[in-house]
């Protein structure tokens, strides 16, 4: 099958290299030069596991080739593939510009076999109202299709996922063919419903991870105060299968999905007419969380931390990515700048990504030693494997006393960490000096 896959970020470019490897013919194009350049030229312009190999051996084959918009030569694809972005807009919604202009584009093309499918997230209603408005009379067909990929296991996450959600307009089989053939050789559940409930199945998905996150990371608070042990506690409530897994708790969630979604499906809400007190609760917790480990600090240091020297470790929003959009790390080292603490920070992939977003007095070092060396205190924000599994005992010796350490993950093993002499602390884990 013929694809044209619209927009080439993180979802868009493992879109494009995985349907190509599964043997569609695939033109995958964005309007960011630099980012089709680099694509051309056989860099993945992301860090995602996998994805440069799978990219360059599909372009070798002839499956796969990138353009700009304007350099687009072929007829459209059979599939209109959009995976542009859906940032954050003002007042909280999603802002659907990006979407809209590769709709448009589409339109320009003036192909009447084309079905869009939309993997992008859009509001509820929006799908309904692209037919209405934007596409009319275009006979360009449309299937909401979202996506739960999840960085770091975009590949994984694509070739084997837990559903296929596909929404359509009344009575549209043939988009429901289309899109079983574009998914050919991927063995999952499917729903067939229509455009709107496929778009709210997405955003409803991502508010209730965020819940779950941000409840445990409630429970972790009350557990410090009384003196249980969140470890324990999320184990045993993940032995009911009514829960839904293990939940841990941590500096709260980020990334480009779960904050804009979960403030999205507020603002619709709210401009619905409907109050989800819910949701408030949830990315209040979630702003809460991330600042726990200035909380810490100063508490730790009876307020006097301007002038203190500390290491964070993790930049990206998750392990084995690079991607720093609404990561917890930013605000913060933000924070800890602003009370006047001398950041030095490391992260595995993020470096680069994070540095535009970071004041300039932060240090952006290559190794967790460096980062951590003379500091009196380090806090790890991201469990990347590396970071986790550093050699702690070096970077005990090279650091100052009291080498003060806040687990942002509780990935570390705080007995372990107690006796190479840090003082620790977790996330409802009670501290441990
Ligand atoms: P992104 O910001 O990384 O990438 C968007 C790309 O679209 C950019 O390269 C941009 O240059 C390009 N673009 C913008 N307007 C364009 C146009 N008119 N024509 C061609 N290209 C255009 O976004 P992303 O993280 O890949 O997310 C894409 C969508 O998928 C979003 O709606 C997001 O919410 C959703 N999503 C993301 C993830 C994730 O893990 N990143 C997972 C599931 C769903």
């Amino acid at each position: 099958m013929k694809i044209t896959v619209i927009g080439l970020g993180y979802v868009g470019t493992v879109a494009a290299a995985c349907l190509a490897d599964a043997g569609h013919d695939v033109t995958g194009v964005d309007i960011d030069p630099g980012r089709v350049a680099n694509l051309q030229s056989g860099r993945v312009p992301i860090y995602e596991p996998g994805l440069q190999e799978m990219a360059q051996s599909a372009v070798a084959a002839g499956r796969l080739r990138f353009t700009q918009p304007d350099d687009f030569e072929e007829p459209l694809g059979r599939v209109a593939l959009v995976a542009t972005g859906t940032p954050p807009g003002g007042g909280g919604g999603a802002d659907l510009r990006q979407m809209r202009s590769a709709l448009a584009w589409v339109r320009e093309q003036r192909s009447w076999d084309t079905t869009v499918v939309m993997k992008s997230t859009v509001p509820p209603g929006t799908g309904e109202r692209m037919i209405t408005h934007e596409l009319r009379g275009s006979g360009i067909c449309y299937v909401s299709n979202p996506e739960f990929l999840r960085e770091g296991r975009a590949i994984q996450d694509w070739q084997h996922p837990n559903r296929i959600v596909i929404g359509v307009a009344l009575g549209d089989t043939g988009s429901v063919d289309v899109l079983k053939a574009m998914n050919v050789g991927i063995d999952a559940p499917r729903i067939v419903t229509d455009i709107t409930s496929a778009e709210m199945i997405k955003y409803a998905s991502n508010a209730l991870l965020a819940t779950r996150i941000s409840f445990m990371n409630e429970i972790a608070s009350l557990c410090e105060r009384v003196g249980a042990s969140i470890d324990a506690v999320s184990q045993g409530l993940a032995m009911d299968p009514r829960t839904g897994g293990r939940i841990y708790a941590g500096v709260g969630y980020g990334g480009s999905c779960f904050p804009k979604d979960v403030r999205a499906l507020d603002h619709l809400a709210l401009t619905s007419g409907v109050s989800v007190e819910l949701l408030r609760a949830v990315i209040t917790v979630n702003n809460r969380q991330r600042l726990l480990p200035l909380y810490a600090l100063r508490e730790r240091f009876c307020g006097a931390i301007s002038g203190l020297r500390v290491a964070v470790l993790g930049l990206a929003f998750k392990p084995d990515t690079d991607d720093v959009r609404e990561a917890p790390a930013l605000d913060l080292i933000r924070a800890l700048s602003d009370d006047g603490v001398l950041v030095t920070a490391h992260d595995p992939q993020a470096n680069e990504s994070a540095r535009a977003f970071l004041p300039e007095s932060v240090e952006l070092v290559s190794d967790p030693m460096a980062a951590t060396k003379g500091a009196q205190a380090v806090v790890l924000m991201t469990e990347w494997e590396q970071l986790v599994d550093a050699d702690w005992e070096s970077i005990a010796s090279g650091m100052c006393p009291p080498r003060f350490v806040f687990d942002g993950r509780n990935a570390l093993d705080a007995a372990l960490m107690q006796e190479l002499g840090f003082e620790y602390t977790g996330v409802g884990r009670g501290r441990t000096t």
